[in-house]
């Protein structure tokens, strides 16, 4: 299927108190019409504001450095996000209605002191151009569609007077009312127990084979990203060290630090909310990104004298796959995928 989304040399920066941080540094992927790319990587990777790069929705401090984000308009048009306001009308237009966005915590997405109605209804009148009975009736059908039982009747409810994933239920529907065509799901069911992480993930892929709905999910469960995707990008440091589709991904690792995460995985398809264990030595301060390839202070199968020199680069082995290591071609020299 053709790209709903292209991004190519994404590069994001952050201003902070220590100086600027080059959070995203140069990621090329796309996510397809109708399917999944899962985003993974340890806290701090960059993975979230990737996400939040492809709405133009950054921080005060951040900015868009290089690099462009090709979205493909319903007119067939394709918009480079990177080159709008990120105040302007135009992005304004695209957020909510065409691109939406869940997150781990849904009571920031939720105004504690309106019913769910108050906050749905405007929305979809606002975004779908319809009567308030109208905008009414439809978010009625979205709590009935995310599985909010006696919907009519819940519209008049908080957001405290829900459970937390009924409520991330709730912002589910708050996201897809509008009917967008890229949902960015960052942790979505981080916060949650386990059956109701299992019930949200089937809601979302039901949502997306009936509407065809084009899914950017951001995690760092292993278990999730083997339940979800359809394709996966590993990110470290704020690069993409390992692309590709989920099979050849768990079957055919080939990035050192793929084969790291998928070995900390205890049970995987067991347990949906296993966490990525540690890998030996510390994430590197973004200020002081090694010499070399990223990894190397951390990789068992650095070579001395080599890795410590020169940045591989992404290496393309395949029509979806692109790997950031010098061994990307070999595929048993690390004995391959360590689960199952
Ligand atoms: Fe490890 Fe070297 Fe590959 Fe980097 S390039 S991941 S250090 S083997
Ligand atoms: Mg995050």
């Amino acid at each position: 299927p053709s790209p709903l989304v292209a991004v190519s040399d994404l590069k994001v920066q952050i201003g902070t108190d220590d100086g600027l941080v080059r959070a995203v540094d140069g990621v090329t992927f796309d996510v397809p019409r109708g399917r999944t790319l899962c985003i993974v990587g340890e806290s701090g990777s960059g993975k979230s504001v990737t996400g939040r790069a492809l709405m133009n929705l950054l921080p005060p401090s951040g900015r868009i450095a290089a690099g462009s984000i090709l979205y493909a308009g319903r007119d067939g048009q394709a918009v480079d996000v990177t080159r709008l306001d990120p105040r302007g009308r135009q992005i304004r237009s695209l957020r909510g209605k065409e691109i939406s966005l869940i997150s781990q915590e849904p009571m920031a997405a939720l105004s504690p002191v309106h019913t769910i109605g108050q906050q749905l209804v405007p929305v979809i009148r606002r975004h779908l151009n319809l009567s308030k009975k109208a905008a009414q009736a439809r978010a009625v059908e979205m709590l009935g569609r995310v599985g909010i039982p006696r919907p009519a009747e819940r519209l008049n409810n908080y957001p405290f007077e829900f459970s937390g994933g009924m409520r991330q239920r709730v912002c589910i529907a708050l996201a897809l009312s509008c009917r967008p065509r890229l949902l960015i799901a960052d942790e979505p069911t981080t916060a949650l127990d386990v059956t109701t992480q299992a019930n949200i993930i089937d809601l979302l892929q039901e949502l997306q084979r009936e509407d065809g709905l084009s899914i950017l999910f951001i995690t760092h469960d292993l278990g999730v990203v083997a339940e979800i995707a359809d394709d996966v990008a590993v990110m470290y440091l704020g690069r993409i060290v390992e692309r590709g589709t989920v099979d050849e991904i768990f079957a055919d690792p080939r990035h050192p630090y793929t084969r790291a995460l998928l070995k900390s995985v205890p049970r995987l398809g067991s347990g949906r909310g296993s966490r990525l264990a540690a890998i030996r030595g510390m994430v590197p301060s973004p200020f002081e990104r090694p010499q070399g390839c990223d990894f190397h202070p951390r990789c068992e199968a650095a070579i001395k004298g080599v890795c410590d020199t020169i940045d591989p680069g992404t290496i393309t082995i395949g029509p979806r796959r692109g790997v950031r290591c010098i061994l990307a071609r070999e595929p048993a020299a690390l004995g391959g995928a360590a689960h199952g």
